[in-house]
């Protein structure tokens, strides 16, 4: 998924001048153009109050986003996801396994036993021989019992009240959160405590279809589900929402089996209990017909709603299923580590176009004019990743990839009136950026298509569906003649974002959405990688810094940010932040850049095929790079990876000159709030910190490696002159200078700035600014930096901004 990337400068070649000035950052998305004092003091005044107001502005959105009665999100998410499900079965309590007042019953749930018809007549012949001696053996039996006695009687008695008081214990665990008692309070039948489903059974294939209504919204389908039963269990539970539930079978071996239907709606879980057990090993069959309401919501199966150029409103149905929405479109098991295969059919009206994440095999006439598409069996996939589309008044354009190892088949699909001289772009880059994915990863892309969907109506920035890849029409469409170059930069990093899924997410998967940077953090990095291949004259990568380790640092800045990996599952949506996209690509790049590329690649490559199809850990990524890597220091790539993911915030590094040369001290966490709150808050973190360094004297870097358990470490410099640390922006740390070396660095950029790096003199600037906020650096510091602007950039566009003020 793409969210909103963060705010570009608006116009080319205003935006190539600030980016090789270094100055926009990602507060800063204006530029400046000053040729006399007027001018500048109105740069710096204008400046500096759009930076503190926006910095407050962030912060005060974000925080109130974040915590707008002071303690809990804004966004409330069903209450289904928490972290700390137990993958064991709860014992199951037949005296509480009631149904709940919309219970089922129905004829398709006819009971039929079975298990008793399905005794081999061998095993009967058997029966009989032995029930003769089995009358004989029960008066012996008896008396055995009687000896047993009492004794064996109190440790049944003992066995079961340890049992009740296990259950009680589960109960307590799982009934501390606000939505369990709820969900205790509504779901008692179904005795299962947990958002996270059981692992007794797994779905293996989905037959699905569906006839969404575009006129009145109704959608009819059926799900076919064959389940493998992991482990003994009298209880299956899987995931649906919103859904009505018309009839349901089950079958094992072509026969029908007893079960009790139950929902859980707070839970959003439906489940069955079945009188006798189901054992290891068991395929079942669970058949359900059910229906829907299309909403105009933008989650699960939803209506599109397009404005064409002539004032005529035309409907579509589209998915957006990331993180747990699914489950609004079938009963599934809705959970990334439950891959399985789908095959899809769809029932439409013959004027409208059906897409699915697979090739359509073949179509046929269904009834009342209505025409059913079965599509392809998907690869083996999760559940977030299914898409379907059904379009009205929308054509297409289609293109074949040339470098791959076989071609691929990509359509564009737009409103009509929107797909001529808008898809050229879109298309090309997506062909190339295959190509360019297929050749970095050394894997082919595993399907034969690839379908770019472009809506109105699109909650997010794209969305990677294997196949069939849905964006918002802004991030797709490029009309050469009316659109900024700018435009064009973040339509090609979306573009190649959602490629790169294709493998990072799509082919290996995070194992929980508790290391969605996992799929997000490296699909930002990737996309970067990408466009700089694709189009090397723009000179992406000097964006990197500013869009993602400075848009990051930003927010984790803020008391109320959290680690890359957080156990919060109450709002996964809250997930798709700034944290687990930019400042995770940030994490990987300094990963990547401190293996080497070469080596990280490498890693990569032998990551994606070891747990191709399947899901994997942050820490199975991480061993394999170590594999790889070619550290200099004593840090290994788990120690690093495990320090600035699961630590929240980042360190700030005090620089004092002495005689000896270099005085750091490090392992303060930054923070901009100070005062007794922020020191409670402050934590005793610890940070392996590799410092790239560069003097004035000498133009090549190099690198130092600060332990974690290092305080204040001096190491000799041979510079008297300037002297910058983390060049090339590479670590995830704020630099705190002393003032001589402000100086000097004020005087360097004064003089010939062309000497500091456009990312050093950048950073500079951004961490000035961000510690101004704090009483660790005066702002005048901030502004003799920002002084060499004057002279270097020429009036124009900024003057316009400054006379508006
Ligand atoms: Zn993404």
């Amino acid at each position: 998924m793409q969210s909103s990337p963060p705010p570009p400068p608006t116009s080319s070649s205003a935006a190539k001048m600030l980016y090789e000035e270094a100055i926009w950052t990602p507060t800063n998305p204006y530029r400046h153009r000053s040729s006399h004092r007027r001018a500048r003091i109105c740069v710096a005044i204008t400046f500096g109050i759009l930076m503190f107001g926006l910095g407050v502005s962030v912060g005060a959105f974000l925080h109130a986003m974040l915590f707008p009665d002071g303690s809990s999100p804004i966004i409330k998410f069903p209450s289904f996801l928490t972290s700390s499900g137990s993958f064991e079965e709860s014992p199951v309590n037949s005296t509480v396994l009631s149904h709940l007042g919309s219970s089922v019953e129905l004829e398709d749930s006819e009971v039929i036993e079975e298990e008793d018809g399905m005794k081999k007549d061998s095993e009967e012949e058997e029966e009989d021989k032995g029930k003769e001696k089995e009358s004989e053996e029960v008066s012996e039996e008896k008396n055995k019992t009687k000896r047993r006695g009492k004794k064996e009687e109190s440790k049944e008695k003992e066995e079961k009240e340890k049992e009740e008081k296990e259950e009680e214990e589960e109960e307590d665990e799982a009934g501390s959160g606000e939505k369990f008692v709820k969900a205790n309070r509504e779901c008692t039948n179904i005795t299962w405590y947990s958002s996270r489903l059981p692992r007794t059974a797994e779905p293996i294939e989905y037959d699905l279809t569906l006839h969404p209504n575009l006129t009145n919204g109704e959608v009819e389908a059926e799900v076919s589900i064959r389940i493998l039963i992991k482990n003994e269990t009298k209880l299956l539970i899987l995931n649906a929402e919103n859904l009505e539930m018309n009839s349901f079978e089950i079958t094992r071996k072509g026969s029908k089996l007893k079960a009790d239907f139950v929902k859980c709606e707070v839970m959003t879980q439906w489940a069955w209990k079945f009188g006798k057990r189901l054992h290891k090993g068991d395929h079942i069959v669970l058949k359900i017909k059910y229906s829907s309401q299309m909403k105009s919501d933008l989650q699960g199966l939803y209506f599109s709603t397009h404005l064409g150029t002539d004032g005529k409103k035309t409907k579509s149905a589209a998915t957006q299923f990331e993180p747990t929405f699914a489950r609004k479109m079938l009963p599934c098991f809705d959970e990334p580590n439950f891959k399985a295969t789908f095959q899809v059919s769809i029932i439409r009206n013959a004027n409208h176009i059906a897409r699915s994440n697979m090739n359509l095999s073949f179509s046929k006439e269904y009834k009342n004019g209505l025409i059913k598409d079965e599509f392809e069996k998907s690869v083996k996939m999760s559940t977030y990743l299914l898409a379907v589309a059904v379009l009205d008044g929308y054509g297409y354009i289609k293109r074949l990839t040339r470098n791959t190892t076989k071609p691929i088949e990509v359509r564009l699909y737009a409103p009509e009136d929107m797909l001529e001289g808008q898809s050229e772009f879109g298309l090309d880059t997506t062909i190339r950026a295959l190509e360019f994915f297929e050749n970095y990863f050394n894997i082919s892309y595993p399907l034969d298509k690839i379908d770019l969907l472009a809506l109105d109506d699109f909650s997010e920035g794209a969305m990677e569906n294997w196949g069939l890849v849905t964006f918002r029409d802004s991030a797709l469409l490029f009309n050469e003649r009316k659109a900024s170059v700018v435009a064009k930069e973040h339509i090609a990093l979306i573009i190649c974002h959602e490629i790169a899924h294709q493998w990072f997410g799509n082919l290996v998967t995070m194992d929980w959405w508790n290391e969605v940077f996992l799929n997000e953090g490296f699909a930002n990095y990737m996309e970067y990688k990408c466009v700089d291949e694709l189009f090397p004259d723009w000179s992406i990568m000097s964006r990197f810094y500013a869009e993602n380790l400075a848009f990051s640092q930003e927010p984790d800045g803020f008391l109320s940010s959290r680690a890359i990996e957080s156990d919060d599952d109450d709002s996964l949506l809250n997930l798709f932040d700034a944290i687990n996209y930019h400042k995770a690509a940030a994490i990987i790049h300094m990963i990547a850049e401190m293996a080497g590329q070469r080596n990280f690649q490498t890693a990569l490559i032998e990551y994606l095929n070891k747990y191709a199809y399947s899901n994997a850990i942050g820490v199975d990524l991480w061993k394999i790079v170590e594999k790889h890597a070619n550290l200099q220091g004593r840090v290994s790539i788990p120690d690093l990876a495990k320090a600035y993911t699961t630590q929240v915030g980042y360190p700030l590094v005090t620089v004092e000159r002495t005689e000896e040369g270099i005085l750091v001290h490090n392992q303060t966490r930054f923070l901009f709030a100070e005062g007794e709150k922020a020191e409670e808050k402050r934590g005793d973190w610890k940070w392996p910190i590799p410092i790239s360094y560069r003097a004035s004297e000498d133009n090549k870097k190099k690198l130092h490696w600060i332990q974690a358990d290092d305080r204040n470490v001096t190491w000799e410099t041979p510079s008297n002159g300037w002297l910058i640390l983390n060049t090339g922006g590479v670590g995830y740390f704020k630099v705190l200078y002393d003032g001589d070396t402000y100086r000097k660095l004020v005087d360097e950029l004064t003089i010939n700035h062309t000497k500091i790096s456009p990312i050093d003199r950048s950073m500079i600037l951004v961490d000035s600014y961000d510690l101004s906020k704090t009483s660790l650096l005066n702002i005048s510091v901030y502004f003799d930096l920002l002084e060499y602007v004057e002279s270097k950039l020429s009036l124009g566009y900024w003057g316009i901004g400054c006379v508006a003020t």
